[in-house]
C-alpha cells in the first residue's frame, strides 16, 4: 500500500499542529502508526492522497449518514453560497431548520442553533444551572460530551482513547461540579440522587454510549433517570450529538419513549458543515438570551450554508423507510463480522443501535462502562491495520462506535467482510 505522500504531510503537520492533527483521535495514536490524509470522498468511500480507497465507517464521526458528497447536500450547498456566506443577521433557512428539528423532536419546544457539539452541550448545561439556581451536573463514567471544561472527568472518546479522562488545565474547583456514575447502574443513580438531589442542576447522558465503543441503555434505565431528575428537580439532558437523527429519526429519545427537559445535537443536522443545536422545553429555552438572561452567542450560528446542507440531509433522512433500511445493514454488517471471526475462532462480539456499532473483542454481553473496557484493544488494533491494509477503515481506537450510511450498499459490506475474514485470521 503506497502511502508516501500521506507520510509526507504528516511529517509537515507534525511540525505545525499538535500531534500532526486538529482533533486527537485522528492521530492514530492508541492504534499506533500514522493517519491517510484524504483527497476526496464519495458515497462510503474515502479516497487518500496516495490513490488508496477505502469504505468508511467513521462518517466524518457521524454527519455524512447519506453518504459522502451526496449530490443533494452538494447542490443545496452550491445554491445556498451563492447568495453569501455569511450574514450576522436572521436568515430564513434558520428558521427552517428549527421548524425541521422541532417536528422531529417533540421534546424540542424551541432550539438554538450553534456550531459544535461541545458548544451545544456547554449551552445545555448552562441552561440547566441557570433554570434551576443549581450547580453540580452528573454525567456517566465514559461518556463524552466535547471538550467542556465541566465535561472532562471521566469522559470517553479521544480521552479516554489518550488515557487521559480527566485534563490538565480543567479547574478542580469547577471538575468537581461534576458528579460521575456508572451508566446502567441503577443504585447508583439513586443513591447520588438521596444524597445530592437538591444540588444538582442537571443529568447529561449519551442515551447510547457511542464514546466508550458502543453500549446500549439496559431495560428501564433511562426512564429511571427520567423519574430520579423529575423527584428531584433535576433537568434530564439527552446528549443525542451522535444518536440524534440516526437510531432513529427522533433519535435515542424516540427510540426509547423517553422525554427529556433539554436535548444537544450536532453532526447530522449540519451534513458535514460545522453544526449544533440546543433545545428543549419552551419554559427553559425561553430563558436563553435575548428572550432571558442565560447568555450565549455566536458568530456564525446558524450559518446558511451549513443550514443548507444540514436541511438537504434531514431531507433524505425523512424519506420513508430510511432508518429501517440503515437498520438492516447495520445488523448485515455485525452479523457477517461475528460469523467471520466464530470461523477464525477469535472471541468477538458487536453492539448495534440503527446506523451505530460498536466492535469488541471479548464475549458479551457488554452493559457497563467496565465491560467494554474488558475488551481486548491490542487486539483490535492490530484488527484495525489489518482492515485498513484491505480498504476498510474502521474508528482508529477501541473505544469509538462506527457508523454506517445509507451509502453502505450490499456490495460494500460484503466487500467488508470478506476483508475481516482475512483480518480476523491474521489476528487469531
Ligand atoms: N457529544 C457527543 C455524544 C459526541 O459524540 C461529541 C463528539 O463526538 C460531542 C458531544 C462533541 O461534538 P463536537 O465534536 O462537534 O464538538
Amino acid at each position: 500500500m503506497k502511502t508516501d505522500r500521506s507520510h509526507a504531510l504528516f511529517t509537515r503537520a507534525s511540525e505545525l499542529l499538535p500531534g500532526g492533527v486538529n482533533s486527537p483521535v485522528r492521530a492514530f495514536k492508541s492504534v499506533g502508526g500514522e493517519p491517510f490524509f484524504v483527497q476526496r470522498a464519495g458515497g462510503p468511500y474515502l479516497h487518500d492522497v496516495d490513490g488508496n480507497r477505502y469504505i468508511d465507517y467513521v462518517g466524518s464521526w457521524g454527519p455524512m449518514i447519506a453518504g459522502h458528497a451526496h449530490p443533494k447536500v452538494l447542490a443545496a450547498v452550491e445554491r445556498t453560497m451563492r447568495d453569501g456566506l455569511s450574514f450576522g443577521v436572521p436568515n430564513a433557512l434558520e428558521v427552517t431548520m428549527a421548524e425541521a428539528i422541532t417536528s422531529i423532536v417533540p421534546s424540542c419546544e424551541m432550539v438554538r442553533m450553534v456550531n459544535s457539539g461541545t458548544e451545544a452541550t456547554l449551552s445545555a448545561i448552562r441552561v440547566a444551572r441557570g433554570a434551576t439556581g443549581r450547580n453540580r451536573i452528573v454525567k456517566f463514567e465514559g461518556c463524552y460530551h466535547g471538550h467542556g471544561d465541566s465535561f472532562l472527568v471521566k469522559a470517553g472518546s479521544g480521552a479516554l482513547t489518550l488515557g487521559l479522562p480527566n485534563s490538565p488545565g480543567v479547574p478542580s474547583a469547577l471538575a468537581d461540579l461534576t458528579l460521575t456514575i456508572p451508566y446502567n447502574d441503577f443504585d447508583a443513580a439513586t443513591e447520588l440522587f438521596e444524597k445530592a438531589g437538591s444540588d444538582i442542576a442537571g443529568l447529561i447522558i449519551e442515551p447510547i454510549v457511542g464514546n466508550a465503543n458502543c453500549i446500549l441503555p439496559r431495560d428501564g434505565y433511562l426512564q429511571h433517570l427520567r423519574d430520579l431528575c423529575t423527584k428531584h428537580g433535576a433537568l434530564l439532558i439527552f446528549d443525542e450529538v451522535m444518536t440524534g437523527f440516526r437510531v432513529a429519526l427522533g433519535g435515542a429519545q424516540q427510540r426509547y419513549g423517553i422525554t427529556p427537559d433539554l436535548s444537544t445535537f450536532g453532526k447530522i443536522i449540519g451534513g458535514g458543515m460545522p453544526v449544533g443545536a440546543y433545545g428543549g422545553r419552551r419554559d427553559l429555552m425561553s430563558q436563553v438570551a435575548p428572550a432571558g438572561p442565560i447568555y450565549q452567542a455566536g458568530t456564525l450560528s446558524g450559518n446558511p450554508v451549513a443550514m443548507a446542507a444540514g436541511l438537504a440531509t434531514l431531507e433524505l433522512i425523512r424519506e420513508p423507510g430510511f432508518h429501517d433500511a440503515l437498520e438492516r445493514s447495520t445488523h448485515a454488517l455485525c452479523d457477517g463480522l461475528e460469523s467471520a471471526a466464530r470461523d477464525a475462532g477469535v472471541t468477538f462480539h458487536t453492539v448495534r443501535a440503527p446506523g451505530m456499532f460498536g466492535l469488541y473483542f471479548r464475549e458479551g454481553p457488554i452493559e457497563t462502562f467496565e465491560d467494554a473496557k474488558g475488551s481486548d484493544s491490542a487486539r483490535f488494533n492490530r484488527f484495525f491495520h489489518a482492515m485498513l491494509e484491505r480498504g476498510v477503515y474502521l474508528a482508529p481506537s477501541a473505544f469509538e462506535a462506527g457508523f454506517v450510511s445509507s451509502a453502505h450498499g450490499e456490495a460494500e459490506i460484503a466487500a467488508t467482510v470478506e476483508a475481516a475474514r482475512a483480518a480476523f485470521a491474521e489476528v487469531a
